[in-house]
């Protein structure tokens, strides 16, 4: 059985006491026992995630905190990068990489994606490898074809063991941000598709094992319906993880 992901990506929002303030309240409003059925993570931007985990840490709340952007490279004269050891040395478990915006806003390619995915591994980090289709290819191409070829090139080059500890998140480009949500037809399809990919490329065992979450517009409204589908093994969560009454609504739904 895969225990289901709640994680929030605060993408360039909230500076350190904002942060710091976010998670005193998830703390303050936490069931302990939801973590014996959901894992949960919090990607602040850098410069909060030691302060974050540090109030983590203190309330003895083991919600893991993950970085929203690595280099692949270890050191060196990447001016404004941050490598995975310095990452892990925050205290960071996880890495989101190959985030929609990321790709569209930056230019980062598929094969910029699998080197970060392949550091974070290589690490001991999770990487959790964001994929999704933008409104024209859903409406004039294959989506499953253009989504699968994104997991493809994502997870290139590793072995079982590496793909099993891997985070695939589906997010439809047209359903971020904008109170638009994949049905949760569309969205059990897309993460069924992946699944198989990965079941296709490494074996069933490891496609068992794999988590696929659904990102677009969750919230309190929608994630009932989005987390029974069996291939849907939790979320990745924009606007609604800024809030701790609705992160905290979210993460109930899935415990
Ligand atoms: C995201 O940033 O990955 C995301 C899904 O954002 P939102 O929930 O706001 O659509």
């Amino acid at each position: 059985m895969r225990i289901p992901l709640i994680a929030g990506n605060w993408k360039m929002n909230l500076g350190i006491a904002e942060g710091v303030v976010l998670s005193q309240n998830i703390c303050n409003n936490f069931d302990k026992s939801w973590l014996d059925r959901v894992d949960v993570l919090v990607c602040p931007p850098a410069i909060g995630l030691r302060p974050c985990l540090t109030v983590f840490e203190f309330e003895r709340l083991k919600v893991q905190v993950g970085a929203q952007n690595v280099h692949w490279q270890p050191q060196g004269a990447y001016t404004g990068e941050l490598s995975c050891d310095m990452l892990a040395s925050a205290g960071c478990t996880a890495v989101i990489v190959g985030h929609s915006e990321r790709r569209n806003l930056f230019g980062e390619t598929n094969e910029q994606v699998n080197l970060k995915l392949r550091a974070v591994l290589a690490q001991g980090m999770t990487p959790i490898a964001c994929v999704g289709e933008s409104l024209a290819v859903r409406e004039g191409h294959d989506p499953v074809e253009y989504v699968c070829a994104q997991v493809d090139a994502a997870l290139a080059g590793i072995d079982e063991a590496e793909a099993a500890r891997c985070v695939i998140a589906y997010e439809p480009v047209w359903a971020i941000g904008t109170g638009r949500t994949a049905t949760p037809e569309q969205a059990q399809q897309m993460c069924a598709a992946i699944r198989a990919l990965v079941a296709d490329r490494f074996g069933s065992d490891v496609a068992e094992q794999v988590r696929v979450l659904y990102g677009g517009s969750v919230n309190v409204g929608n994630i009932d319906a989005l987390i029974v589908q069996p291939d849907i093994d939790g979320a990745l969560v924009g606007g609604a993880s800024l809030e701790a009454s609705s992160f905290l609504a979210l993460i109930k739904a899935c415990a």
